[in-house]
């Protein structure tokens, strides 16, 4: 087993030899940028000198301190972006802008310093190398026609690193992205999940079993039953990547072992808070992830509050690396819905539906009145003969908190088709919709 190549990039970059990074060293460079960061943002962002007003830099040297300091909660970014940049307009390179998922707030958006890109294409060059060789051809299905897009940025770095990107785009006719792929020769390729499996459940995407070695799929969070999926039907090796655009797009990547996500953390400090409380919980209990960015200059976050629920696994990886490991995200805080004691996400129905043959992609939308909910699903699968609405109904009923209201508060409403296939925007987040409330028992 290759050790992630993350962590030589890591001990270089805070000053180390290859292979004589400690996490004593590692946690002293990383507190040293915290205490850096806070003071420039205290000095540079009209809302930091506000909201730390009274703080002492220098004060931060452990996680007790730095606990003390408030939390930056999306809402706050979505208000007012221009309060947070820290470096004049002139020198910001690129602009993102997040669509909110829900249906009110405006936009959040962040912005980049040549600096931060190139902060993310050094990430992209040395996290790739955990799946990619010199000479190996990827397909990048992410997107990239912009300059400084998250596509881009990642082709730069393959071609740092000495791969061949092919530069693609997301999936919007998945028959005619395996011809590209089959045409290019590609032998790696990059994307979502739903665009990836789609890929692999055409008819023409049998023909890429054996050529595609390995496949890193980029999102908030991957579903299981789409990386088996993959695995089963091509043969390669799947690799997951979880990373937000406030997180400076790049954040953490499986190594060899594809256990959990090895951070970039000499550009990102990373806490796991008990979502109620905001307490840090101990190692190996879940919690909602947190970040300090400790290297940015254009827009740094300070305990940046990502909504996200994961776990710092305890032990070592089987790679050998010093660097933690962050086992793969399954939820997003705001998307659980409480069932009595249990939950629900849309990750769950994912770990169902997607097993199902033929299962593209689907919406979810729980409709509520009082203390009954109806389920409506919607399947799109390849061929009208996948279409199989009993067996996604016999699937979704193992689920324990499904299980806990039907038949008598829950009906469960399943149409197929397999017409169009529509690709969720780029990035967007899919989720379970929600319409009216649970009564409070619920
Ligand atoms: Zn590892």
């Amino acid at each position: 087993m290759t050790k992630t190549p993350l962590e030589d990039w890591i001990a270089r970059k805070i000053g180390l030899a290859p292979g004589t990074l400690t996490r004593e060293a590692l946690r002293e460079y990383q507190f040293r940028r915290i205490r850096k960061t806070v003071a420039m943002a205290m000095d540079k962002s009209s809302f930091y000198r506000s909201k730390l007003a009274g703080f002492d830099p220098a004060l931060i040297d452990s996680e007790a301190a730095l606990a003390r300091l408030p939390f930056t909660e999306p809402r706050q970014l979505r208000e007012d972006p221009l309060r947070f940049v820290c470096s004049g307009l002139g020198s910001i390179e690129r602009i993102v802008t997040l669509q909110s998922s829900g249906t009110t707030g405006s936009p959040k958006r962040i912005f980049f310093t040549k600096e931060d890109q190139e902060l993310t294409i050094d990430f992209f060059d040395y996290g790739m190398r955990n799946l990619v060789r010199p000479g190996d051809r990827v397909l990048i299905l992410l997107p990239c026609a912009t300059p400084g897009s998250v596509g881009d940025l990642l082709r730069i770095g393959l071609e740092r690193m000495g791969a061949v990107p092919l530069p693609y785009g997301p999936v919007h006719d998945p028959a005619d992205a395996v011809n590209r792929a089959l045409l290019d020769r590609a032998s790696a390729a990059v994307g979502i999940p739903t665009h990836l499996l789609a890929m692999a459940r055409q008819q023409n995407g049998a023909r890429l079993k054996g050529q595609i070695k390995n496949v890193l799929l980029s999102t908030d969070y991957v579903p299981e039953a789409i990386s088996r999926v993959l695995e089963e039907r091509w043969g390669c090796r799947v690799y997951n990547h979880y990373g937000t655009t406030e997180m400076g797009l790049g954040g953490g990547v499986q190594c060899s072992a594809r256990r959990g996500y090895h951070f970039r953390e000499a550009d990102l400090f990373i806490e796991i808070v008990d979502p109620h409380s905001g307490e840090p919980v101990p190692e190996g209990t879940a919690g909602e992830i947190v970040f300090t960015t400790l290297t940015r200059t254009g827009m740094p976050l300070i305990r940046y509050r990502t909504g996200d629920l994961s776990r710092l696994l305890p032990g070592r990886c089987p790679c050998g690396t010093v660097l933690r490991s962050m086992e793969p995200v399954k939820y997003r805080l705001s998307e659980l819905i409480r069932i009595g004691e249990l939950r629900l996400s849309m990750p769950d129905l994912d770990e169902k539906l997607f097993p199902l043959p033929g299962v593209l992609d689907y919406r979810a939308e729980m409709q509520w009145a009082g203390e009954r909910a109806v389920l409506h699903i919607d399947l799109k699968t390849v061929q009208p003969e996948n279409v199989d609405c009993e067996m996604a109904r016999q699937a979704l009923l193992t689920l324990p908190a499904l299980q806990e209201l039907y038949p008598e508060k829950l009906q469960l409403e399943i149409s197929c088709n397999s017409g169009n296939f529509t690709v969720a925007r780029g990035t967007a987040k899919r989720r379970i919709v929600q319409r009216g409330a649970p009564a409070k028992n619920h």
